[in-house]
């Protein structure tokens, strides 16, 4: 029921609402603890009360606690906001403009109107502070015109600031929340996400929990994954990188009966599985994924690739409701599975499968089964990634840029473990002005053809359009965004010779498994045990 569809005043009106219900009753709770336990002095709350908000969601909560300790509580004002401010960290998740929160204030004032009192008295509050530092900043008021500004709100309100993986905190200390870092740098701290082995590695994969625990003496890895690289000597073991291969691959078989009796769909389990799978969004670049594989049909039927090792390319994920675009990539995805389909010259040699109904579950079982971990998001753009972590724990390599959390994976995996493409984030932002993708389509015949293919019949859309928009978006633009915004065409031709290359290591089996090893022993860091504990210790 949670994230409706927001494009209409419904769907806003009940997003709110959903945030609303969920700040307050938390807080109720928690005040309901904290005087069971610590009496009625609620100014120590920051003492013994800790709440993260996990994104904007729930910012609705800094006024609210302020409501609550002024209206309920009677405590004073400036009371309150010192104590809100001991007891909230804000964790940033994103830096997409429009995944940064702005409510109206009308709206607001509909479903709660004393707690948009407040947030105009804590905005008058900011404002006077910015005043008496002799700042103008006018991008970090909580209220402009008449949208409230819930990531300014966040920050304000929070004695802790943070990104979930380096680089994402680096850039917003010099982009999303430059100003607050010049005035409060302080506050600012980075905790690189993580993921549960128990989900991750002890139920999603028994049977390579199983050769840890034995090859380790104990299953405390469990709680402690640092104790993975005690695993790197056997790197070279032929017997145990056998039965590391032979468990993936029942991993494998498992999944395609699982597919079989889901959706109907037939896999070889003996071809190299190449996952994306996540959220749709157009930075994270599916489009680019499927136009790569588009031109790896095109040469595989030209004959233009000498050796090609039978692939599996599976994709899995949901688009929000409203959104046309992502829609259309999943068509497209859709479209050129079957046209490969139809092709009798790929059987047993390439296949494209869209897995519809991703949820948790169905990765636990995808994860366990994948050789190739695609993570090629627009470099700067995606903040940590956590299936980057699952994937890279069950031994798959990352096929990637540098990106989020993926910088640290490969530094801890080792670069030749790993297969890194693509322009980096200093990189986009020095030919961001400049950029020109429909000049590289012209120039380049592989880009040309499959950007034709989206157009001229070969692809077909059902009359929709879906597929001219896309054409569209990557060579003219819309009115709020340029011609290829996250650098697609840019990317191309370096992720598709990458893919090849990697492609032809996979022949050398031994090889590629001691790679898949070592990526699985330097996951240690990625535990949430890890996260949680730097939480608990430096916010
Ligand atoms: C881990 C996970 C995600 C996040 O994946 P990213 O690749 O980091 O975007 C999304 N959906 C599900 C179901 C997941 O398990």
């Amino acid at each position: 029921m949670l994230y409706p569809g927001d494009e209409t005043v419904s769907g806003k009106l009940l997003r709110l609402r959903q945030e609303y219900f969920f700040s307050n009753a938390s807080l109720k709770d928690i005040i309901r603890t904290f005087k069971k336990e610590h009496g009625e002095n609620l100014t120590q709350m920051g003492d013994y009360t800790a709440v993260q908000l996990n994104d904007t969601h729930p910012a609705l909560s800094v006024p609210e606690l302020v409501r609550i300790l002024t209206e309920e509580e009677g405590l004073y004002f400036d009371e309150a906001l010192l104590t809100a401010r001991d007891v909230f960290g804000y964790t940033n998740h994103t830096i997409m403009q429009e995944a940064l929160e702005k409510w109206d204030m009308k709206l607001l004032r509909a479903v709660c109107p004393e707690t948009a009192k407040i947030i105009t008295l804590i905005n008058r509050r900011l404002k006077q502070k910015l005043r008496d530092m002799g700042e103008a900043r006018g991008d970090m008021h909580i209220i402009q015109g008449t949208q409230v500004h819930m990531a300014n709100l966040s920050a304000y309100g929070s004695g802790h600031i943070n990104g979930v993986a380096k680089i994402h905190t680096e850039i917003l200390k010099e982009r999303v929340l430059k100003d607050w870092y010049e005035l409060y740098p302080e506050k600012f701290l980075n905790v690189t996400n993580g993921i549960t082995p128990r989900r991750w590695m002890a139920l999603a994969n028994p049977k390579l929990s199983g050769l840890i625990t034995e090859l380790l003496g104990s299953d405390l890895w469990k709680t402690d994954l640092t104790s993975l690289e005690g695993l790197k000597k056997y790197a070279d073991d032929d017997a145990v990188l056998e039965r590391f291969m032979e468990i993936k691959a029942g991993n494998k078989k498992s999944l395609c009966e699982y597919v079989k009796k889901r959706s109907g769909i037939k896999i070889n389990p003996d071809t190299v599985f190449d996952v994306q799978i996540k959220r749709l969004h157009e930075y994270k670049r599916q489009l680019l994924n499927i136009l790569t594989v588009l031109e790896i049909y095109f040469e595989l039927k030209e004959g233009s690739i000498e050796r090609f090792n039978p692939t599996t390319v599976i994709f899995a994920g949901k688009a929000a409701p409203s959104y046309f675009r992502a829609k259309g990539v999943i068509k497209l995805i859709n479209e050129v599975a079957e046209l490969i389909d139809r092709d009798s010259d790929m059987k047993g040699i390439l296949k494209v499968v869209f897995l519809p109904d991703y949820n948790v579950s169905y990765a636990e079982k995808i994860v366990a089964a994948a050789d190739v971990s695609q993570q090629i998001s627009t470099a700067g753009t995606e903040a940590s990634g956590t299936g980057n972590m699952k994937l890279a724990l069950n031994g798959a390599v990352t096929f990637g840029t540098m990106d989020g959390a993926n910088i640290e994976i490969v530094e801890k995996a080792g670069s030749e473990n790993n297969y890194i493409f693509g322009a980096a984030a200093e990189e986009i932002e020095e030919i961001y002005e400049s950029y020109d993708p429909c000049e590289l389509m012209e120039k380049d015949p592989k880009i040309n053809r499959c950007m034709k293919a989206l157009i001229d019949g070969t692809l077909d859309d059902g009359g929709t359009g879906m597929f001219r928009e896309l054409y569209d978006s990557l060579t003219i633009g819309a009115s709020w965004h340029r011609p290829d915004h996250y650098f697609v065409l840019h990317d191309f031709e370096s992720c598709l010779e990458t893919r090849l290359r990697l492609n032809g290591d996979t022949f050398y089996k031994k090889v590629f498994a001691r790679k898949c090893w070592l990526n699985m022993c330097s996951c240690g860091d990625f535990s949430s045990d890890r996260a949680v504990a730097e939480y608990a210790e430096k916010v």
